[in-house]
């Protein structure tokens, strides 16, 4: 499966004489989307092949991958688990779901919760955990945090093409690095691959290394995360409603809107030489908006416009 590449036209790139694409990753699937499908794709053949009948996996209470799991769990016949950070969250579970719309269609797909405090959440990928959780859940097919493991990576392999070889830049957001390691795999040697990480950290190369990419054409461009995972500012919104106005193109508040305001800085910045050709990959993950919405009206803040 090929997603199409979407040329974008704005001023600043007519100015700068660069050309801007955007791979609609997106459009993949309502729920499944972006790279949350191409991560899933591998490990559903490598479950349904151990004869599994349940996916257990790790995340967030707006995690992408949580709903993409339950809504994969749904589609192909498994039963999902979710261990979910923040065990306050599972007191009042109709409260937890009129707050949070990424939960309440999880649940809507069939998945069970989990809610386990942050010390235990820590330990997402101990055996001794892994085990006690095969315990009460057997037959399971654990999915680690995020969907990172070579199975996912397999699958992120597929998102560039043959054809996409064309492009001197190609950007991808990060969170556990699964993603960018499949497009640095399958990338050519020529082309470079900028890393948007969406979390703070300096341990961001090491991640990436540690999951062993087949090349050295990445660079980490570390100053668009806004604050931290999961954090946004007035200005971000606003960049994503106006880059929504001009190009139609809907971008999430976690990773693909701090990429592109990123990418459109570089730009600003003379960072890419004249005639430079940037694809930038859009994983999706506009599920999140809904629940970033709600925070953000509870603080009176300005909402991304959907
Ligand atoms: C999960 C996610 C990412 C990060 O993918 P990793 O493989 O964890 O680095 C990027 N963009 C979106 C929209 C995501 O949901």
């Amino acid at each position: 499966m090929i997603s199409q590449n979407i040329q974008i036209s704005l001023p600043i790139l007519k100015e700068k004489e660069v050309s801007l694409y955007i791979k609609r990753e997106d459009l993949l699937h309502p729920f499944i989307s972006g790279n949350k499908f191409r991560k899933l794709k591998y490990n559903l053949q490598e479950a349904k092949s151990q004869n599994k009948e349940c996916l257990l996996t790790f995340g967030g209470a707006y995690s992408n991958h949580i709903l993409a799991t339950a809504a994969a769990g749904k589609e192909y016949g498994f039963k999902t688990v979710g261990v979910i950070r923040g065990e306050e969250l599972g007191i009042d579970l109709q409260k937890t779901f009129s707050q949070n719309p990424t939960l309440k269609q999880a649940h809507q797909f069939g998945m069970e919760f989990l809610f386990v405090s942050r010390a235990a959440y820590q330990q997402k990928n101990d055996v001794t955990f892994l085990t006690l959780l095969l315990t009460k859940y057997p037959n399971t097919y654990i999915l680690p945090e995020g969907g990172t493991n070579s199975l996912a990576i397999k699958g992120c392999e597929e998102i560039l093409s043959e054809k996409d070889t064309e492009f001197t830049h190609v950007c991808c957001a990060m969170g556990t690095g699964g993603t960018v390691t499949g497009i640095i795999n399958s990338s050519a040697a020529k082309q470079n691959i900028l890393v948007f990480p969406s979390l703070k950290g300096n341990w961001i190369v090491d991640e990436i290394n540690s999951l062993k990419p087949n090349k050295q054409n990445w660079q980490v461009i570390a100053d668009y995360h806004f604050g931290g995972y999961g954090k946004v500012s007035e200005d971000l919104i606003t960049f994503i409603n106006q880059f929504k106005n001009q190009t139609n193109i809907l971008l999430d508040p976690i990773y693909t809107g701090k990429m592109l305001f990123g990418i459109l800085e570089l730009i600003k910045n003379n960072h890419f030489k004249k005639g430079s050709k940037i694809l930038a990959i859009h994983t999706g993950g506009l599920q999140g908006i809904a629940g970033m919405n709600l925070l953000l009206k509870q603080k009176n803040k300005t909402i991304i416009n959907e």
